[in-house]
């Protein structure tokens, strides 16, 4: 991989994210000639980035960053599929099997994070794509990221379904002791069969949660987050009870959830698929899915599950271990009665 040759000939460097692009726009993904095609069947193109630390607006966080786009897990919900169709790929296959490999992200990082202007803010990890998908056992970029974030006493939050992050709990300690971090590991579910169909590429859901009780255990404010509970899949009130249940069995710092919503090439690539594999259940997501989110009753309906269990397991709630604390209940609330 170190020689790895160029997509087509720019002179000594590596194509950008623009150069594939437009690449792609003009011959689709079997323009990449070059790239290569690894044993888990996925295409991986390395590219030049400009910047590491993406801005953001309208987020609890300023700053995001992203090693790499397009993930091998290949979660059919990703809300990160709609963002491939900016490379002129599509949300569907080529989301989970081209993958683009910012080859120089860390020293480019490492720039920035050196400038004097540099605030120290709060980053967030891993917001379009999985930084431990199983690439980054070879390139590593995550690692050494982190790294350099922890010289640069830089706090962030960072997601994944990896348990490869555990490799990484030295430097993770060292950026916890320096700045902060948190790791919030998604585990929609611990059902199998909601795994298996909904999360393709995934290491199994108790794998990942003996990741976090391994980061806890190594001093690492590590928690999960059942991202997302999918309606009709993950949604009951027997699937949620165990999922919480096994969270709070791995000794998790705290736990947060959130219910899926559908937009754009995500939206497309879910309802498609449901049409494709689950033809009956079709109409009720049609029904609950006329907007971006399900109605507001819906999602209210499963938080208030997820509090009474939180309650009832002893987990954390996510926004208390983020210290925006709310009244705590004195009793538990009637049972919440949850088909779909
Ligand atoms: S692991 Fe995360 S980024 Fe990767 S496909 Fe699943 S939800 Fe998307």
């Amino acid at each position: 991989m170190s020689s790895f040759p160029l997509l087509f000939d720019l002179g000594a460097r590596r194509p950008t994210t623009r150069d594939v692009a437009d690449l792609v726009k003009s011959g689709g993904t079997a323009a990449l000639t070059e790239a290569e095609r690894r044993a888990d069947a996925a295409t991986y193109q390395e590219v030049t980035c400009r910047s590491a630390l993406n801005p953001v607006k309208g987020m609890p966080f300023n700053w995001t960053l992203n090693p790499y786009r397009g993930c091998t897990h290949g979660c059919h919900y990703c809300f990160a599929r709609r963002y491939h169709v900016q490379f002129e790929m599509n949300a569907d296959d080529e989301f989970a099997s081209v993958i683009l490999v910012k080859k120089n992200f860390v020293d480019v990082l490492a720039r920035e994070l050196d400038r004097p202007a540099w605030t120290h803010e709060h980053v967030a990890f891993g917001t379009a794509t999985d930084p431990y998908q199983p690439i980054e056992g070879h390139y590593k970029l995550t690692r050494h990221a982190i790294a350099a974030l922890a010289r640069a006493r830089t706090p962030i939050g960072l997601i994944t379904k990896g348990p490869m992050v555990v490799r990484d709990r030295d430097v993770l300690g060292d950026l916890t002791r320096a700045a902060g971090c948190t790791v919030y590991m998604s585990v929609p579910t611990v059902d199998e069969d909601a795994w298996r169909t909904l999360e393709p590429g995934t290491a199994h859901p108790l794998q990942r949660l003996r990741a976090v009780r391994e980061l806890v255990d190594a001093g690492v404010n590590a928690g999960v987050l059942m991202a997302p509970v999918v309606p009709g899949f993950s949604s009951s009130r027997a699937k949620i009870e165990r999922t919480i249940k096994a969270i709070a069995d791995h000794g998790a710092r705290f736990v947060g959830c959130n219910v899926m919503y559908l937009q754009d090439g995500t939206r497309t690539h879910f309802l498609k698929f449901i049409a494709r594999e689950f033809p009956a259940m079709l109409p009720r997501f049609e029904k609950l899915y006329t907007k971006k989110y399900p109605p507001d009753w819906y999602r209210k309906e499963i938080q208030a599950m997820v509090k009474v269990l939180q309650g009832r397991y002893g987990v954390t709630r996510r926004e208390e271990a983020e210290k925006t604390p709310e009244p705590v209940e004195a009793a538990e609330p009637e049972q919440v009665g949850f088909a779909w």
